[in-house]
């Protein structure tokens, strides 16, 4: 949907809109958001409204300070939750960000996933479509609303009440969703106990980049209606399944699905083996993007449903990239990788940058891995070509650091903030001393 100014004008006053937020998301991928009262509508709206960029995680200097909020019109949403003491309603435009000499700023992740988008175009290909499946665990909420320990149910995956008792919430997150115009596929217990997963239809990359951040937004706030707090950290429970947000992933051309080709043994065309042959080559690159947090690499271990190698399968579920069976405009490659703290928007940019580096460059990808890695030793491994994907945050960082690919489409501002950030942060963690390390060494040496 787009929204002309002056449409946006008549809602706000139709439906008695009081604030708006303009909301944007760092180089780190946390949502950031100012508000405003109606009265400051038109400043909005003529792409007038500053902030201060040196106080933003991985943005500017203290002397470059002053940055504008352009909206993106067609991302106007009003949310259905919330109501001012006055019963106004709030709604939220989603910006990209311009420097104080309105100039795209070069630390805008959203800028990264468009200028990627451009490129894609360029070769012929209208749209990157993604549908992601993000999955979080319910915690319930004490009297006083802090967080417990206490998972909300002891249900698995696709069980029914009583075993799920996450129903209701889901169900309200899902009508929620709707309310704000996303087209929602399905929704169901996942694996873990505890454990959620909603779907909701693919988009174009950039749609589906602030579509995440909108998701994750609605699940928290419709969860804590509830009495739970909802996180998708992505292990949050040692030794039962993590929280993965897949990536479905296709390239759309004038004429359809570029991924399509019935001919073909497996009904995939030339340019989704290159695009998977380059998502294969830079794999290892992308995933301090994807896979952006300590905690992360907790959950890419053997046995939980989640990638630990780089390699890829028409069926199994273990390899980094599944080839789901649906044919004609729903093929699609499945990046299964990738966890719900990535920042959506570098995150997509570094993987269209990977796919479309395979394009150009006839990337094949080597043979498809069809048994269970997670039972394969190492040297039937090697033999396969199979390789690990880093297992630290800090791996991941340096192999993010070293692609050209990579480095060139995110650019080099959000790639050194973010390593920089990434590196304090792996060093923090290092100093702690876990449980697990007390319960194994203290009484052995
Ligand atoms: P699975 O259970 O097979 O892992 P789901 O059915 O849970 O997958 O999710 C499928 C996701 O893929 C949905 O978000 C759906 O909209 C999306 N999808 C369907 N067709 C395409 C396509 N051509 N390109 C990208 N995403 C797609
Ligand atoms: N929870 C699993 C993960 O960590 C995925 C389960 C599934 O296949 O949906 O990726
Ligand atoms: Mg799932
Ligand atoms: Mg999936």
């Amino acid at each position: 949907k787009s929204f002309t100014k002056e449409e946006i004008k008549q809602i706000v006053l139709d439906e008695n809109v009081e604030f708006i937020r303009v909301t944007f998301t760092d180089v780190l991928g946390a949502v950031k958001n100012v508000e405003v009262p109606i009265s400051q509508l038109d400043k909005v709206l003529d792409n007038n409204m500053m902030f201060d960029g040196s106080s933003i995680e991985g943005f500017v200097r203290i002397n470059e300070s002053d940055m504008y909020l352009y909206p993106d019109l067609s991302t106007f949403m009003i949310f259905p939750w919330e109501t001012d003491s006055h019963g106004g309603k709030v709604a939220r435009l989603i910006a990209d960000i311009y420097t104080s000499d309105r100039q795209p700023f070069a630390g805008d992740p959203r800028y990264a996933l468009r200028r990627l988008l451009e490129k894609a175009k360029d070769e012929g290909f209208t749209s990157f479509n993604i549908g992601t499946e993000p999955e979080f665990f319910l915690f319930k909420l004490d009297d006083n609303g802090k967080i417990t320990q206490k998972l909300n149910d002891k249900g698995g995956y696709f069980d029914l009440a009583p075993l799920d008792l996450g129903e209701n919430v889901r169900r309200d997150i899902v009508l929620t969703l709707e309310d704000m115009g996303f087209e929602v596929e399905a929704a169901h217990h996942e694996v873990a106990e505890g454990q959620h997963e909603v779907d909701f239809k693919y988009a174009n990359a950039l749609e589906a980049a602030d579509n995440i951040q909108t998701f994750k937004l609605v699940v928290k706030t419709i969860a804590r209606k509830h009495g739970y707090y909802a996180t998708f950290m992505p292990k949050p429970v040692a030794g039962i399944n993590g929280s993965g947000m897949h990536i479905n992933m296709s390239l759309f051309t004038k004429d359809g699905n570029a991924f399509l080709d019935t001919d073909d043994e497996m009904g995939l065309s030339q340019t989704a083996y290159n695009f998977l042959g380059g998502v294969l080559k830079h794999a290892t690159a992308f995933t301090a993007l994807t896979n952006p947090t300590v905690n992360s690499y907790k959950r890419l271990t053997p046995g939980f449903e989640a990638p630990v190698y780089v390699a890829w399968s028409a069926s199994n579920r273990s390899p980094m990239v599944r080839v789901p069976a649906s044919r004609g405009n729903s093929t699609r490659l499945e990046l299964r990788s990738v966890d719900p703290t990535a920042n959506p928007y570098s995150s997509l940019a570094a993987i269209l940058a990977a796919g479309l580096d395979g394009i150009d460059n006839d990337l094949e990808p080597r043979a498809s891995v069809d048994k269970n890695i997670y039972l394969m030793d190492e040297v039937e491994r090697e033999k396969a070509g199979i390789t690990d994907l880093p297992d630290t945050l800090l791996a991941a960082v340096r192999e993010m650091s070293n692609d050209k690919v990579i480095r060139a489409a995110v650019g080099e501002h959000i790639i050194d903030k973010f390593a920089e950030a990434k590196k304090i942060e792996y060093a923090a963690y290092r100093q702690f001393v876990t449980q697990w390390e007390t319960d194994t060494y203290l009484e052995n040496y």
